[in-house]
């Protein structure tokens, strides 16, 4: 069945172009993928410090 919908970039809403799929252009396919690695850097994780010095009560 034929897409009579027209591709909007997730990004920007602008129309799609067929070189940056399902992006309007290079730059938003860039954005998308940094908010990807943003959400990653956002998650939970002990601070260094604790890990630190979990490293040093395992020697003893
Ligand atoms: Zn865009």
């Amino acid at each position: 069945m034929p897409n009579s919908f027209p591709e909007k970039c997730p990004i920007c809403k602008k129309p799609v172009s067929n070189a940056s799929k399902p992006f309007c252009s290079q730059g938003c396919k860039d954005r998308d993928l940094l908010q990807w690695l943003g959400d990653g850097y956002r998650l939970p994780g002990p601070p260094a410090d604790y890990a630190d010095s979990l490293a040093i009560d395992e020697k003893d």
